[in-house]
């Protein structure tokens, strides 16, 4: 399913077997999860370096040849001499390389991957419900990290990172309030089944102030609401790739040392610890499957918000 031009459907297409390059391997794709980054690239909100291009980057698949089953990510390749590389910071590498939007993803029936950024599958998982931990678990993981050691932990946007998140702060002794659009009563539920202790409207104030809040939801107006949410000292996480303007708000907001911070992209490091991590939880994916050749009804799906948990495409 291929993206021939931003602000355009995908549309079927029949493409050569990819050749694998040196370093990189013929990967046989299983299932590939739909994240909202592949919505902000169809959109034109983030860059995609070659068009037409295959979006998708939480590909389950096995290497032709091995046979080993392997998970490939959204950061697919860096340069490991650049000053970000080369401090422990490769998700800000000046050069990086990134799975279906520099270079062809996984909605499709094989992909090529580097293979020193690709991942060994926890065997506890089946190639669908592995997925959504490739981009929505790991990018979740490292927004969580982010929050410190906070107690009181806002998921703004209940989607598919959030109902990770909410299962591995649970399993951290962190209480957590969810919120979801005004009036999202089964998204409300689902965030409670999952271990939140409240959950309400975006628009509603929790009952007690928080210690961190984690954004996923793409909204820029969020920002303001969650800071005043916060306790003194605390931060709030903007989680997602692309997010509209943030209108602008009273310093006093700010004030008492709360932050706002973003997370950008994901390192090999936070991979092999949230693999890791993930089965011990365990985390349980609530995964919605789609033929490949449906790809534009998942994404469709995910933009009204209709989505309980992820979207998987089967290969
Ligand atoms: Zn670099
Ligand atoms: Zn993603």
């Amino acid at each position: 399913m291929l993206l021939q031009h931003q602000r355009e459907p995908l549309r079927p297409a029949e493409l050569p077997e990819p050749r694998p390059g040196p370093g990189q391997v013929l990967i046989l794709v299983h299932a590939c999860g739909v994240c909202r980054t592949d919505l902000h690239v169809m959109d034109g909100e983030v860059r995609a370096s070659r068009l037409p291009v295959v979006c998708g980057h939480q590909i389950v698949g096995t290497v032709e040849g091995s046979g080993e089953r392997v998970g490939v990510p959204w950061l697919g390749w860096t340069c490991g001499e650049c000053r970000y590389c080369r401090s422990g910071r490769e998700n800000l590498c000046d050069r990086a390389r990134f799975t279906g939007a520099d270079r062809d993803g996984g909605f499709a029936e094989y992909t090529v991957a580097d293979e020193r950024f690709c991942f060994p599958i926890p065997e506890e998982y089946g190639d669908v419900e592995a997925a959504p931990l490739l981009c929505a678990g790991l990018i979740g993981y490292r927004s969580l990290r982010m929050t410190g050691d906070a107690e009181r932990l806002g998921l703004y946007g209940f989607g598919a990172s959030a109902h990770i998140v909410a299962q591995v702060a649970g399993h951290q002794g962190r209480r957590v309030f969810a919120f979801t659009k005004p009036g999202d009563v089964d998204g409300q539920a689902f965030a409670r089944e999952l271990g939140a202790e409240w959950a309400g409207g975006s628009d509603e104030r929790p009952p007690e102030d928080l210690d961190a809040a984690i954004l996923f939801a793409p909204a820029g107006e969020l920002v303001p609401t969650a800071l005043a949410a916060l306790s003194k000292g605390g931060t709030v996480v903007c989680a997602g790739i692309h997010m509209t303007d943030i209108p602008s708000f009273p310093y006093e907001l700010l004030w008492s040392e709360r932050r706002i911070r973003s997370v950008a992209n994901l390192t090999r490091a936070d991979g092999e610890e949230f693999l890791a991590l993930a089965p011990r939880v365990p985390v349980r994916t609530e995964v919605e499957t789609f033929p490949l050749a449906e790809a534009n009804e998942a994404l469709d799906r995910l933009r009204a918000g209709s989505i309980r948990g992820a979207a998987v495409l089967l290969a």
